[in-house]
């Protein structure tokens, strides 16, 4: 396992994210976390070098805290790193959480403590609420080593945020499609420019780079026939100087080999593979998603008022997560009119000049979130 200098210590690059263990009962979402497995996977990832441990407070209520405490205790407390997190609308009593945590975990100090999941909405909440003056408190007591923000924030709040004070690092989405197609780019640099060490979560975006479609994965086995799907993406993060560790949620032997495999060593992808990666993203996007242009040619005549661009924004992102719409997304579409209220007039899909289906995709948005 490769490792990096952090400050006075070393981490490794990889890290194992403790979000997605396997539960002892997997058709019920509130069932604990199957202890054996997890712990198999906890115990693999230390015995081969990986010292990163991330887990928050609201991952499976309550147990991720509990699960890796359990699981570290037999190990030396100097020999590994945990990050945890405070999440601000979980409970916003952040002493409480700060001991709850210390608790679960079972230790006295937390090595990267995050301030979770920043947003447009919730930044100034909690840089008003006292608590980032709390916890720096507790790093002056050791109770923190290093203080830190993960964000999903637009880059205005993020250049804001990340603006407020010295930062010890940072926890960004970032991963190849998000770099090329949406504003990954502009994140890593607002970090960088700030000398902000950047902790990478989502680098394979969900499990959703790991497949992509037969021809975007042809391209890729040409380039690289050994190299697997995943193993690209974590390859491309692997290889921007700023990002100091890059967390994946393991869960099978054969994921925990693939990543090993990819960091051990140094490599950084050339720029053929740079443009092969490119090439394949493109491909891959263009089977899925819709050439909105965001011209708004069609909003004019839409007898009921849809934002239509924007909801075809929100169409597209579900599409290349591959899972459910993103709700949150979904609702903060300003628009008089939503999908559901689409009367199929067809005035819209007239006018588009991408000749895009607006009715259809609208009708299957509506589906969808209903
Ligand atoms: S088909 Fe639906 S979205 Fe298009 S103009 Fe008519 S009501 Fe609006
Ligand atoms: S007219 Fe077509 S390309 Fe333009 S905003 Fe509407 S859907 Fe998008």
């Amino acid at each position: 396992m490769i490792k990096k200098p952090f400050k006075d210590i070393e981490l490794s690059r990889l890290g194992l994210g403790n979000m997605r263990f396997i539960l002892s009962d997997p058709d019920n979402g509130n069932s604990p976390i199957d202890r054996p497995k997890a712990h198999a996977v906890i115990d693999s990832a230390y015995a081969n070098g990986i010292n990163y441990f991330d887990t928050a407070y609201v991952y499976n209520g309550g147990d991720s805290e509990r699960c890796l405490g359990e699981a570290m205790q037999k190990y030396p407390r100097d020999s590994f790193y945990i990050a945890d997190k405070f999440h601000m609308h979980a409970n916003p009593d952040y002493e409480a959480v700060f001991e709850e945590q210390l608790k679960r975990l079972q230790t006295d100090r937390i090595d990267f403590y995050l301030l979770h999941c920043i947003m447009d909405g919730n930044a100034d909440e909690y840089l008003n609420s006292g608590c980032i003056e709390y916890f720096l408190k507790q790093k002056e007591l050791g109770r923190i080593r290093y203080l830190g923000f993960s964000s999903h924030a637009g880059t205005d709040t993020l250049r804001r945020f990340a603006s407020y004070r010295d930062w010890d690092f940072a926890q960004i989405q970032l991963n190849y499609y998000d770099w090329f197609f949406n504003t990954a780019k502009e994140e890593y640099e607002i970090l960088t420019e700030r000398n902000i060490p950047v902790v990478v979560m989502e680098p394979v975006r969900g499990g959703r780079l790991a497949k992509l479609s037969p021809e975007a994965e042809a391209i890729l086995k040409n380039a690289h026939p050994d190299w697997s799907t995943a193993s690209w993406a974590m390859r491309f993060v692997k290889s921007l100087p700023n990002v100091q560790v890059i967390l994946s949620g393991m869960n099978s032997l054969d994921q925990m080999n693939d990543n090993l495999n990819t960091f051990s060593d140094d490599n950084v992808l050339s720029e053929a593979d740079q443009a092969v990666l490119k090439e394949a993203a493109e491909c891959f996007r263009a089977g899925i998603v819709v050439p909105c242009t965001a011209c708004r040619y069609c909003t004019e005549g839409c007898p009921m008022q849809i934002n239509i661009p924007e909801y075809l924004k929100v169409y597209n992102e579900w599409k290349v997560s591959g899972g459910r719409v993103d709700m949150d997304l979904y609702r903060g579409v300003v628009s008089e009119g939503t999908p559901d209220m689409c009367i199929q007039c067809g005035a819209c899909a007239g006018i588009c000049p991408q000749s895009i289906q607006i009715p259809d995709l609208l009708k299957e948005l509506a589906d969808a979130v209903k």
